[in-house]
């Protein structure tokens, strides 16, 4: 079998006496469309987080690429070809949306060097269909702009791995098809996702596979009809 790309190996975390994450373990295959969910605070960002190098996991190890990430900091994770992009939107908002993309692009030393930032930045913008704002100011952009604008931040490194940490909270019905678009236009691409979700139809239409967390420890994973129909998914929910 292929190496995954993504290997989460007894990885927990703690914050004081509060354990966020334990003893998880979870595999992304190349090329893969991964949902991750589970009800607030159930450590899903914290474990984005441990994968992007925003923190340190206190215990396991995560490779990427068969290759461990323990001690990367995370711009070192972001070169490998890691990206996630945020829960909360956080542009330059003095900047255009071209400059937004130009300085990943930039930063995270994966562009073609045949060609220019502003061009290639420019095309990565057509493709999450933003083109027709790459001259506007970031702080001018409506919510689902500045969700692409997100997403194209994170995509301006290249990665061979996405992390989308509920890109379509608060959107509408149209908007969520919209942002579903480009993250199937991006993995047909060949990148792998993760998407966090909460918006259910969203993540059932898009994952091959569904991992659920609760308080901190993964209690289902399948694909996508198993764990609509889980018990223990349904009881974690209710719960919330
Ligand atoms: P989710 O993304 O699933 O909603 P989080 O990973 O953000 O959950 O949070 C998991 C738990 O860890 C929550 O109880 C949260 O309050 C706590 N937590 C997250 N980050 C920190 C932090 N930096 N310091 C202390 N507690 C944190
Ligand atoms: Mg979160």
């Amino acid at each position: 079998m292929a190496t995954p790309i993504l290997q989460i190996q007894g990885v927990a975390k703690h914050f004081g006496g509060f354990t966020a994450l334990s003893d998880i373990h979870l595999e992304v295959a190349e090329g893969e469309r991964l949902g991750l969910i589970g009800p607030n605070g159930s450590g899903k960002t914290t474990l984005i987080n441990c994968i992007s190098g925003a923190l340190a996991n206190d215990e396991g190890q995560i490779l990427f690429q068969g290759r461990s990430l323990n001690g990367m900091q995370a711009h070192q994770r972001t070169r490998l070809g890691i990206a996630r992009s945020f829960q909360i939107p956080k542009p330059f908002a003095s900047m255009t949306v071209l400059q937004n993309v130009a300085i990943p692009l930039e930063y995270a030393g994966r562009h073609d060097a045949k060609r220019s930032i502003a061009e290639e930045a420019r095309e990565l913008l057509v493709a999450m269909r933003l083109g027709d704002l790459v001259d506007a100011n970031a702080g001018a952009l409506n919510q689902i702009e500045l969700r692409k604008l997100e997403l194209a931040r994170a995509m301006a490194a290249s990665p061979r791995l996405l992390i989308s940490d509920e890109a379509m909270a608060g959107l509408s019905g149209n908007e969520v098809d919209e942002i579903l678009d480009i993250l199937f236009q991006v993995n047909e691409r060949g990148v792998a996702v993760i998407m966090i979700e909460h918006i259910m139809r969203a993540v059932m239409r898009f994952s091959e596979r569904i991992v659920v967390l609760d308080a901190g420890a993964k209690i289902a994973e399948g694909p996508p009809e198993a764990i609509v129909n889980n018990p223990d998914v349904e009881r974690a929910y209710l719960g919330e």
